[in-house]
């Protein structure tokens, strides 16, 4: 019979937040796949478990995952780990479980801490849809088109960052999703967690005094994409505007129509002053 391969999730900074499942689960498996071996021996020297430990990190992935999936038809139950909080989550596992799927192996989650969910729910802005974004690229260029890409976003934003990458991050942030409410959400679980509010230019005016891990969560675009494009037309004059919806395909009584609905006047307003031209 084939072994399962559980995704257990560790600590993200206090080691109590390790659950007792997954502890049982670390105990039981025959192979525990880590991204730092080093690192996970540390954890498991706390908890004294002791099992043969193989790497898995991002640059071994595809390699790796073959022959762990060997090892699972053989029958062996593997855990796979990361080095802090949920494997998959901006972390080595999407590789692995793809493949195993592809073979019929059982897929078993052990959940428990992650990052960006427990800065969401501690940072007051809306939980109820958000995106989580990840690491932006470290590429200026790319970093700036992932941000054009989502400044319309509705829903909260979520990212994760490096502490040195912090700064650039924020300001390309300011540049063009514009001076937002934001949440850095600092050293999580840790002796020195804290949940910074405020504004990213008051934020990037103070970074100095700001050190450890975070995640950033960012407001929503309240002002909706459709918003901004009818205040940007209302700027514009009539005859433009009416340009506008003409090389839209609309008709003249649709054009007429869509403008005073824009501009919240009687259409009558609209069609006198077309009218009169
Ligand atoms: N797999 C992890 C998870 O489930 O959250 C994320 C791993 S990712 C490589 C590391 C990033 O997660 C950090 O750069 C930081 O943005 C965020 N992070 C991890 N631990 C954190 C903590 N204790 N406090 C704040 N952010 C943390």
């Amino acid at each position: 019979m084939a072994g399962k391969l559980y995704l257990v999730a560790t600590p993200i900074g206090n080691l109590e937040d390790i659950t007792l499942r997954a502890l049982r689960i670390l105990k039981e498996v025959d192979i525990i796949a880590a991204e730092d071996t080093r690192h996970t021996l540390g954890l498991l020297n706390y908890f004294e478990i002791s099992k043969p430990l193989i790497s898995y990190y991002k640059q071994n992935e595809s390699t790796r995952s073959v022959e762990l999936v060997e090892k699972l038809k053989e029958g062996k139950n593997i855990a796979l780990v990361s080095d802090a909080g949920t494997p998959g989550i901006s972390d080595p596992g999407e590789q692995i479980v793809k493949t195993a799927i592809q073979e019929g192996i059982e897929i078993v989650p052990i959940p428990g801490a992650c990052a960006f969910v427990n800065a969401i729910i501690s940072s007051g802005m809306s939980t109820r849809e958000f995106c989580f974004l990840g690491f932006l690229s470290a590429v200026k260029k790319e970093r700036k088109e992932k941000l054009e890409e989502i400044k319309y976003e509705t829903k909260t934003l979520i990212f994760y960052e490096a502490p040195h990458k912090l700064k650039n991050t924020l300001e390309n942030m300011l540049e063009i999703l514009g001076d937002r409410n934001i949440v850095l959400a600092r050293e999580i679980t840790k002796i020195h967690e804290e949940f910074i509010h405020g504004k990213i230019s008051d934020i990037l005016g103070n970074l100095e005094e700001i050190k450890g891990e975070f995640v950033i969560v960012v407001e929503g675009n309240y002002q909706s994409k459709k918003e901004i494009e009818i205040k940007n037309l209302n700027q514009m004059s009539l005859d433009k505007q009416y340009e506008f919806y003409e090389n839209q395909g609309l008709l003249k009584k649709e054009i007429i129509k869509q403008i005073a609905k824009d501009r919240n006047v009687n259409k009558n307003e609209i069609y006198q002053y077309f009218l009169e031209k």
